[in-house]
This record gives C-alpha cells, sequence and structure tokens, in this order.
C-alpha cells in the first residue's frame, strides 16, 4: 500500500441474491444470498486479496464490479464513475478500465483461432489503432507477458497451462486496465509456474500502474501477492486489514483458523496446524446469527442469537465478531 492512497474502486453494500427452484413435483423458490452487504475500497497500484472457501461468493463479488452478473443492491465506483447507473454504452466503455483473468484460460480461447487472431480482433473491433499497426501490437503485447513472437500463429492447445494464462494477462492488457480482477489466476498451475505468473503480475502491476482484485482460496499466494485482504464467509466479510494485521495477528476466529489451516514456507517458523470443524453450512438457509457460529471455537451464547456488526478498530481493520464488538 502506498503512503498516501488514491481510491481506484469503491464498494459499498453490494449484493447478489440469486434465486434457485427446489422440489418436485411441488417446486419451493428459495433465496440464496452469495453476496450479501460487502463494502471496500480498492486503492491505486493495490493488490487486494478477496479469500475464503469456496463457495463463499468471493467470484461472485468479482463478477458483479464487472456487471458480468447484474447485482441486486449496492454502489460500485471506478474513479468517481458510477459503474451500476451504466447504460449499455457507457458500460462497453468503462470495461475497457475493468478486466478479468479467469483460473482457466483455455476453455474462454477459440481453439480454432490462433492467438495472433484472439488478440487482433478486439483491437479491429474497437479500432484501437491503424489496421496495419495491429501485427506489431500483438507481439508487442506478448512480449510484454513473456512470450515469444512464435505464438503468434500458434493455436491454444500448443500452449502449456502457465502459457495459457500469460495469453490471458495479455488479452486483459488490450485495452490498457486500471484494475483486473484475477480469478484464481493462478489456482490450477504448478508452484513454480504460479510463482512466475505471480511475479509477471507484479512487474505489470508497476509498470503499467494496475491495480488488482485478487481472488483465491489459497492463503499462502495471497499473503506473498497482496498489500490488504478481505475474508469471507457464506456471502458476508468477516475481517478486512492489511496482510500483516489478517496473518499474523487475526481476529476473527474463523481468520485464525484458515491462517492456521495454511502452512507457511518457513522452516523457522512453528506451525501448529487446525482444522475447521464441520462443514460450511447451506447458502440456501445459512445459521441464525452469526453464520460461523456452528463451527466457532469461541462461540458466545449471543452468537446463535444476533448477527455481529461490521466494526472498524483503531488499527484501521475491520471485523465482524461479537468479540470485539
Ligand atoms: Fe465466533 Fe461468535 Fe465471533 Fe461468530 S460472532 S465468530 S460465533 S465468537
Amino acid at each position: 500500500m502506498t503512503d498516501n492512497p488514491s481510491t481506484l474502486l469503491t464498494v459499498q453494500n453490494l449484493k447478489k441474491h440469486f434465486k434457485i427452484r427446489r422440489g418436485f413435483p411441488k417446486s419451493v423458490t428459495y433465496s440464496v444470498k452469495a453476496v450479501d452487504g460487502v463494502s471496500f475500497d480498492i486503492y491505486a497500484k493495490e493488490a487486494f486479496g478477496l479469500a475464503g472457501e469456496s463457495g463463499c461468493g468471493k467470484s461472485t463479488v468479482g463478477r458483479c464490479i464487472l456487471r458480468l452478473i447484474e447485482p441486486d443492491a449496492g454502489q460500485v465506483a471506478l474513479a468517481e464513475t458510477d459503474v451500476l447507473g451504466l447504460d449499455k454504452k457507457g458500460l462497453r466503455k468503462m470495461r475497457k478500465k475493468m478486466q478479468i483473468i479467469f483460473q482457466d484460460p483455455y476453455s474462454s480461447l477459440n481453439p480454432r483461432r490462433t492467438i495472433g487472431q484472439t488478440l487482433a480482433e478486439p483491437m479491429r473491433v474497437h479500432r484501437l489503432c491503424p489496421k496495419r499497426e495491429i501485427p506489431e501490437r500483438v507481439k508487442g503485447l506478448l512480449k510484454n507477458v513473456g512470450l515469444s513472437e512464435n505464438a503468434v500463429n500458434k493455436y491454444p492447445h500448443e500452449f502449456s497451462g502457465g502459457q495459457r494464462q500469460r495469453v490471458g494477462i495479455a488479452r486483459a492488457l488490450l485495452f490498457n486496465p486500471k484494475l483486473i480482477v484475477a480469478d484464481e489466476a493462478v489456482s490450477a498451475l504448478d508452484v513454480s509456474i504460479q510463482m512466475q505468473i505471480l511475479q509477471l503480475l507484479q512487474e505489470l502491476k508497476e509498470t503499467h500502474g494496475l491495480s488488482y482484485l485478487f481472488i483465491s482460496h489459497d492463503l499462502a499466494v495471497v499473503r506473498h501477492f497482496c498489500q490488504r485482504v478481505a475474508i469471507m464467509y457464506l456471502g458476508k466479510f468477516v475481517e478486512l486489514g492489511t496482510v500483516s494485521q489478517i496473518f499474523d495477528d487475526p481476529l476473527h476466529p474463523y481468520t485464525t483458523t484458515l491462517r492456521n489451516a495454511s502452512p507457511i514456507p518457513d522452516p523457522e517458523i512453528e506451525q501448529h496446524f487446525s482444522q475447521l470443524k464441520g462443514e460450511v453450512p447451506s447458502p440456501i438457509s445459512p445459521p441464525q446469527g452469526c453464520h460461523f457460529h456452528p463451527r466457532c471455537p469461541k462461540e458466545k451464547l449471543v452468537c446463535s442469537r444476533q448477527a455481529p456488526v461490521w466494526t472498524e478498530l483503531e488499527d484501521g481493520r475491520g471485523v465482524a465478531c461479537h468479540l470485539y464488538t
């Protein structure tokens, strides 16, 4: 985080509830609160992590910000532009400033097109540069992400997973975005390749002035790459703070257990592993009060009756837990 960070993205009280039908022959409609009122800022040139177990709603947050899924309520502002209030034309323009990198770039690449064709088409459609300059721009992009010029004529299946992710990053960079949502961008890669891609993302952050919403279930990766992080559980934030606050001195019992379950690759540090008891409750009928109370080692009487409110603490972090309110 910079000393005087300027805010790039502001998200306030974002909500996305999905309706699902269950049962036969009489079906009942349930509401799944995938995202239930999350608020945060991302500073310019910051990597902001969003972590939590699978199904906690973190990917839905990223997609709602980009309006790949329309949120039900809340506000999203990118450099003071109201993203949720934009019409189709305005949204198309705004999307150039916000791009996404997926976990599996293979499924988002057309197998019948060479990488050169894949990267050139948006340049042509959006008239990013004169036609004759497109081949050079494509080569420049590939070079930026560490791929050789030969990649232009290759098809997606000819690349390794790491190389395909580099193509995904090149595609995200096409429009010189300000913010990239990296949704489990390195989760499917081997550890050695993960480090290469993280290093590339870090270099691009510095050279292109990028900010990231870095979504991952892998706490070690979040700790390595991000400056601040929010921990999510069943659609809500339970704790938000700097990486050192969250990983060195977690407050929320869920953050503590997650941290303790994640190995630290340092032989000097003695680690006490702990396991979360029980399964993640069904988001169709989350527990009353604090959603975490059936699994919490520090549960109090009030926890099953009343949901904790979000509290900003003096050290700048936020937490939702009755132990701190
Ligand atoms: Fe545990 Fe209660 Fe805090 Fe929830 S509110 S995390 S149950 S102590």
